[in-house]
């Protein structure tokens, strides 16, 4: 039987390089801290975060394929229910390591929070290893510069501040790796996209939101050629309609983020894409919006302020 003090440490559904990576980070932190925790994830690993993985010779946290009532955890890179483990409304939330909007989420005893708008889980962990006198060793290193180089988009994403910019200025030099380099190969690893199925692209990175009365999902993929995903476009339309129809959605936003040019195009469906039509006009259920890369800071916010 598990140890009944066990913590469980984890990101977000459809888990991200900065979900994975701060999952472990943060369970290293609170191991050296004496606790009992585990790492785990909530999903696949994608490209991106395996390329990460294998490039520093790290394992990867495994699948926790069930939460039971009770047990401990530390939610990191989320804090909506809607984004986290199945029964985390019965879990006992230790503790929350975020750089989201705070929604629906609730706990029945006092919990430690650490919520701050940076780019980043990673660069938030970095202040707390600093803050709790713990060295920071060279795989950890690795694993937080790569949460910020995945958020961040290699610091362009206007989620990116000047916190995250000092933390991996710091944690470049004790990894030992060149950021530039390492975070292009490494972005481009989680461009490749072929061998995915529709079905798979539309779920990749999807989050689920719920704002008033209408429950959406804003899914994102990363691309070096936009062109390129839109030819699959009919096939993308109907697995999001299929999720539509599967989980009651009101709305659907698939963002196809250029990483080179810092440009997405959206393709939006469901009942309510009148709420994107406030902002883009959907043209063939799909608009080009300039600048945008980021789903907190811009496409969120434009579906929120629109509802
Ligand atoms: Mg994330
Ligand atoms: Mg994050
Ligand atoms: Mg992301």
């Amino acid at each position: 039987m598990e140890n009944k003090d066990k913590i469980f440490v984890f990101g977000h559904k459809n888990p991200d390089t900065d979900s994975i990576c701060s999952s472990v980070v943060m369970a290293n932190l609170r191991a050296k801290l004496g606790e009992n925790v585990e790492a785990v994830r909530l999903g696949e690993l994608n490209k991106e975060t395996s390329f990460a993985f294998k490039h520093f010779n790290i394992e990867p946290p495994r699948l926790l394929d069930k939460l039971e009532d009770g047990s401990n955890v530390i939610m990191v890179d989320h804090n909506e229910f809607a984004q986290s483990a199945d029964n985390i409304e019965n879990a006992n939330i230790k503790m929350l390591v975020d750089h989201h909007r705070v929604a629906d989420f609730k706990t029945s005893e006092p919990v430690y929070m650490f919520s701050e708008p940076v780019g980043c889980t990673g660069t938030i962990l970095y202040r707390l290893y600093n803050m709790n006198g713990v060295e920071i060793d060279k795989n950890t290193a690795s694993l937080m510069l790569s949460s910020i180089i995945s958020d961040t988009l290699l610091f362009k994403s206007p989620t990116c501040t000047e916190d995250d910019i000092k933390a991996a200025e710091a944690l470049q030099k004790i990894a030992g790796i060149d950021v530039n380099e390492y975070g292009l190969e490494m972005l481009k690893a989680g461009t490749d996209l072929d061998d995915l199925t529709e079905d798979q692209l539309v779920s990749l990175d999807a989050k689920e939101f719920n704002s008033g009365d209408v429950k959406f999902k804003i899914a994102q993929i990363n691309t070096v050629s936009i062109p390129d995903v839109l030819r699959r476009q009919d096939k993308i339309e109907e697995a999001i309609n299929k999720v539509i129809k599967d989980e009651n959605l009101d709305l659907f936003v698939f963002a196809i983020t250029d990483i080179l040019n810092s440009n997405s195009e959206l393709i939006a469906l469901g009942k309510r894409t009148d709420i994107v039509e406030k902002t883009y006009k959907l043209e063939n259920n799909r608009a080009f919006a300039e600048g945008m890369v980021s789903r907190k800071k811009q496409i969120l916010p434009m579906v929120t302020d629109n509802i």
